[in-house]
């Protein structure tokens, strides 16, 4: 089997005890996997707080430490084929996809080591004519970065390289669930030579590593994705030490087809909007929302597509469905299907546990415009499940769109471009997608409201919420300051 080890103080090592991860296309273990309890979660922080405060780290330019970022960004590319084969082999997530995102992963650390030395602070025109007054942008302090197993080399680029750029120091935690890519990303941010305790990579159960690190004194600022009962647990543990907080959760993200959309772009949009990356997307266009006209039709479409979806190894390259990262996730998919399906939705296609090795779930549509509480609407699934709503008109579809707790993002389809402006203004989403979905760039912020979390990942204003605003007073004068009893 192979080993993975934590990275921590500049050092690898083989933590409190060792897992085994299992390979989700099969069921069987193949990796071992060193554990992070409270002893490794305190060395972590403890060697990223002397990173930040003393060493080389706090004195190096901005302009170095962009020259850092760069040649991590160049590690990533060059070992991009080794980190997806094992990203691939660690959660399923098939070989296309971990092949095109890490590649792209690189793009992300090239634009905050291009930022690094961007991040400005400012010049006040005070109201008084004897002081000098600016604004410096410093780093926020130690960072605690806690990704999930989907797309996690993606979801630690978003959160280490601004974090990185502005200066701070970082621990990583991977997901218990599929941690062999981040640990094998150490190993290059080890090459790239970041001073020790800069980028410390940890990881571990909930208990004993995710939640002592969001409770630990010394963590000043905690950038988290997962699911929202996970980040109710760490606001609580965080607010003892009032650490700052940027969380990016699920969502239930509605996929809206006009009668006059371009009908072969949208299913196909649709059909990458929910059964990519097996459906395991935070941005997975989940609910369906179709005007009636249209919806017997589009439905046979997607039906007719899914069918033709190849299911297979997540590593042979012909595969564009793989299994689901866990047998536990699988089951809760499967209960809601069931469930559903009970409550009066109507099974379009899919729904059936397949027989034989690992997590495999079918592509699994559900028509549920006559069952609009069906259990399936309102749950995150995270798996490849449609869930599908027919609307009247506008109107309609703004309601039903809007009728979640999440806000993460949402896509619209038609070719009637003033609709298309009235839409972005109605929905409530962080990202509005117009005839296209699921597109991301390090260059465009995302995020979302309600349930999907708070804060804003990617671009420059990610950069700055990494940074603290310290207020700098500089009396010009040599006159003695006069009466003591008044405030200037
Ligand atoms: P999860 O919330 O179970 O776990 C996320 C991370 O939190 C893991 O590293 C886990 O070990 C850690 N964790 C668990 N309990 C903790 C605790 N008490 N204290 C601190 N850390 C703890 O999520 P998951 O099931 O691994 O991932 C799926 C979820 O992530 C979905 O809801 C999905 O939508 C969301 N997600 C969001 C985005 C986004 O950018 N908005 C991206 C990907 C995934």
């Amino acid at each position: 089997m192979e080993q993975f080890d934590l990275y921590i103080d500049g050092a690898f090592t083989p933590g409190a005890a060792r897992f085994e991860s299992r390979d989700p296309s099969t069921g069987t273990p193949w990796a071992l996997i060193a554990e992070a309890r409270a002893a490794e979660v305190d060395a972590a922080v403890a060697a990223a707080k002397r990173a930040f405060r003393s060493g080389p780290w706090p004195a190096m330019t901005a302009t170095a430490r962009g020259k850092l970022l760069h040649r991590l960004a160049d590690l990533v590319q060059a070992a991009a084929p080794e980190l997806a084969r094992i990203e691939t082999r660690d959660t399923g997530k098939i070989i296309r996809e971990t092949s095109a995102q890490i590649a792209y992963v690189a793009d992300y650390y090239r634009y905050y080591a291009g930022l690094a030395d961007k991040i400005e602070g400012a010049h006040l025109p005070i109201d008084k004519p004897d002081m000098e007054v600016w604004l410096r942008r410093e780093p926020i302090g130690v960072v605690a970065a806690i990704v999930p197993w989907n797309s996690q080399l993606f979801l630690s680029a978003v959160k280490l390289g601004p974090a990185l750029a502005a200066g701070c120091t970082v621990v990583l935690k991977a997901s218990e669930d599929g941690p062999a890519p981040l640990l094998a990303f150490a190993r290059l941010v080890h090459e790239a030579g970041f001073p020790p305790g800069v980028v410390n990579v940890i990881t571990g159960f909930a208990p004993d590593c995710g939640a002592v690190l969001t409770a630990h004194p010394d963590i000043d600022h905690i950038a988290f994705t997962g699911g929202p009962e996970t980040a109710r647990h760490v606001l609580r543990s965080s607010a003892e030490n009032l650490a700052s907080t940027s969380l990016e959760l699920g969502g239930k993200s509605p996929f809206i087809i006009f009668a006059d959309a371009d009908l072969d772009s949208a299913v196909n949009a649709q059909i990458a909007g929910i059964f990519a990356a097996t459906g395991q997307s935070c941005v997975a266009g989940s609910r369906l929302l179709v005007q009636d006209s249209i919806r017997e039709k589009v439905l046979a479409t997607l039906a007719d597509r899914a069918a033709r979806i190849v299911s297979g190894p997540p590593g042979d390259s012909a595969t564009e469905i793989g299994p689901l990262c866990t047998e536990r996730q699988r089951a809760q998919l499967h209960g809601i299907v069931t469930a559903s399906v009970a409550a009066g939705a109507r099974l379009i296609c899919g729904g059936v546990l397949p027989e034989g090795p690992g997590s495999y779930y079918p592509p699994t549509i559900l028509d549920c415009t006559e069952t609009p509480d069906a259990p399936c609407l309102r749950q995150e699934l995270f798996g490849p499940v449609l869930s599908v709503t027919g609307f009247t008109d506008e109107a309609d579809a703004i309601r039903i769109a809007n009728d979640t707790a999440y806000g993460l993002a949402s896509g619209v389809f038609t070719r009637d471009l003033t609709r298309a402006h009235r839409m972005i203004r109605a929905i409530r989403a962080g990202i509005v997608w117009v005839n296209t979905y699921r597109a991301v760039s390090p260059i465009a912020p995302f995020g979302g409201h309600g349930l999907s979390g708070h804060g804003r990942e990617g671009g420059l204003a990610a950069a700055l919420d990494f940074t603290t605003v310290k207020t700098v007073w500089l009396r010009t004068s040599d006159d003695p300051i006069p009466d003591p009893f008044v405030m200037r």
